[in-house]
């Protein structure tokens, strides 16, 4: 149990089945405060640089030293679109756009549900922010699939080639012609 008092009363947390259909939830023995343990939501972007995809090598734990796309926790509040573009700018200060949902990624026991975005590149200069060791481009034959951060990693990174980069053909993608224009309506 990660949590063993209340957040209301400081009374002890108990492992209750509150209804039949549904997991136990901590209730406290004092107050009958309910703590749902909710999932974490992560917004993340994945796009090309050079017809190459950017991966940062994690430089924190979980993962320390695999590489991921830049991503991160979505504020409670907070538009997750937003999250993935914030996340970019702040994980390797480059500015997005997003062009699609790729997919959302979750697992049974994982308490993260990640939300991964297509995106392209509207200004910025690629370079490692303070979360990272290192930021690199690999083309698709480059990805490193055995130094991977997370099983979504993996994923999200096979389904952007398959989507986005195979029947584009590899060659060329949507931000290599405009690569001066600046500004998104978001921000
Ligand atoms: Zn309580």
């Amino acid at each position: 149990m990660e949590y063993s008092f209340c957040p209301k009363c400081g009374g002890s947390l108990n492992a209750c089945r509150v209804k039949t259909s549904e997991p136990k939830r901590l209730v406290c023995i004092v107050c009958n405060f309910i703590f749902y343990l909710d999932p974490k939501v992560a917004a993340a972007a994945i796009f090309t640089v050079n017809s190459k995809i950017p991966l940062l090598q994690r430089s924190i734990e979980p993962s320390y030293g695999k590489w991921v796309f830049p991503g991160g926790f979505v504020d409670r509040g907070e538009n997750v679109e937003d999250a993935a573009i914030r996340e970019t700018k702040e994980e390797c200060h480059l500015k997005v756009q997003l062009l699609s949902l790729l997919n959302v990624y979750s697992y049974s026991g994982n308490p993260t549900i990640l939300v991964v975005y297509a995106a392209e590149v509207t200004g910025g200069k690629l370079e490692v922010g303070d979360e990272s060791l290192d930021v690199q481009l690999f083309s698709p034959t480059e990805i490193p699939w055995n130094k991977l951060a997370f099983p979504s990693t993996k994923e999200a990174l096979r389904d952007y080639i398959d989507k986005i980069v195979t029947p584009r053909n590899t060659s060329k993608f949507p931000n290599e012609d405009n690569k001066t224009k600046i500004g998104n309506d978001r921000k």
